[in-house]
């Protein structure tokens, strides 16, 4: 068997070809709490280390997609879409300090434009090989556009439960890539828990974040890119909007896997940041008991009230030393217009939620050793619209004549 499975909680291996959740961890769990038994996938270190020469064996893996660190046999099954391999953009007028080298990851160029579609792809392609044809997930929008697009790609059909409040930009691409798309009256929880109980009664294989080991997998490859971008000199932080908790920690098990084959030689400091009105995760984080806080945050896609990848993320936030911040969501919106308006890169609020800690967090380095950081920026700006127009509308329209213009421009 190329993996195996290892439960984040207790420790117990399963070497099977597919398992959502640890059996034994899972069978307490409550739709109250996070749940525990998520899984972690791991591979034969050795044997792929032995399998090249140290000093290619990145470049090897990353010529076959980084094939040898994922639960997948064969390139083809990935379908014809490009996924991941995004720009990693320097960006110069963030901040006044000259000390601090920032770099954006723009996720917001994968197909469907979000970073959701790291996961999608690999958990569509494991599909394939194993000749299953209809996928399923619950979405507060990007997961659920990105399953729909990567599905409508490599012939697969795709059912999305998604919160009827989602922005209607994700919903339409839902419905244009084909998706049959369910509209549930409640909170992205809500659907979550529904989209489970429907995969147990009706076969249908689940991408739901976190339940599906494979999500994780998928998204570890951003932390193979920026080793591969940054010729191996890793940032020293790395800035990560966080919601459930699996941007985060696949971030880290890329980062690991690393670590595990000898590559990366020191861990980054990993930044989990949340809006202060859905920080479920960093509040938190490091506490004897996990108290929930409805979340009413603008950032759609981080409005999560029960993270479901608590555990594993907490757990590696501890063992790395990593950091946490919650910024408010004013600071989110504007922080999305100062990344916009300085580099050209236009995130949705999510994205722009990491924005604004490295911000935060930028305020307290006047003065300290230069630093290089890296903020991923996980969605398009375009996916919604309505947030930043709160703050930002669109000016009253001028007569069509050029004093008209011209007196526009002195007062704007
Ligand atoms: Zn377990």
């Amino acid at each position: 068997m190329k993996y195996w499975f290892q439960c984040n909680d207790c420790g117990k291996v399963f070497r099977e070809n597919f398992l959502y959740l640890c059996p034994d961890c899972s069978a307490g769990n409550s739709p109250s709490l996070p749940p525990t038994g998520v899984l972690k996938t791991l591979y034969d270190y050795d044997l792929i280390r032995g399998a090249a020469h140290p000093a290619n064996l990145f470049d090897e893996l990353y010529l076959q997609k980084f094939l040898p660190l994922l639960p997948v046999q064969h390139i083809e099954s990935f379908g014809p879409l490009r996924v991941g391999n995004t720009p990693l953009v320097e960006v110069a007028g963030l901040v006044d300090n000259r000390r601090l080298r920032v770099l954006v990851k723009d996720d917001s160029q994968n197909p469907t434009f979000s970073f959701k579609d790291r996961a999608s792809v690999l958990v569509s392609a494991w599909a394939a090989e194993n000749n299953i044809t209809t996928l399923v997930a619950a979405s507060t929008g990007n997961a659920g556009s990105s399953l729909a697009g990567i599905c409508a790609s490599n012939a697969q059909n795709s059912v999305i439960l998604a919160p009827a409040s989602a922005p209607p930009a994700k919903l339409l691409q839902m419905m244009m890539y084909g998706a049959r798309t369910v509209l549930v009256d409640g909170t992205y929880d809500d659907a979550f828990d529904l989209s489970i109980t429907l995969t147990q009664r009706l076969g249908w294989f689940n991408r739901n974040t976190a339940f599906n080991p494979f999500t994780i997998e998928g998204k570890k490859t951003v932390a193979f890119e920026i080793f591969r971008q940054t010729c191996g000199a890793m940032p020293d932080f790395i800035f990560v909007p966080v919601g459930d908790g699996v941007i985060l920690s696949g971030l880290y098990k890329g980062l690991e896997d690393l670590l595990m084959l000898g590559i990366l030689r020191r861990m980054p400091v990993v930044v989990a940041v949340q809006s202060k009105q859905s920080d479920n995760l960093v509040r938190n984080h490091g506490q004897p008991t996990f108290v929930s806080r409805q979340s009413t945050t603008l950032a759609d896609s981080i409005s999560v009230d029960i993270p479901r990848n608590f555990h594993m993320a907490s757990a590696f936030l501890t063992r790395y030393n990593g950091a946490t911040i919650s910024v408010d969501d004013q600071d989110i919106v504007f922080a999305a217009r100062r990344l916009a308006a300085c580099s050209g890169v236009f995130t949705e609020p999510a994205g722009a939620a990491a924005v604004a800690g490295f911000l935060k967090w930028s305020e307290n380095q006047k003065g300290t050793a230069a630093a290089n950081v890296v903020i991923l920026a996980t969605g398009s700006g375009l996916k919604d619209v309505a947030t930043p127009l709160i703050n930002f509308p669109f000016p009253q329209p001028v007569q069509p004549h050029p004093d008209a213009v011209i007196e526009f421009l002195k007062r704007n």
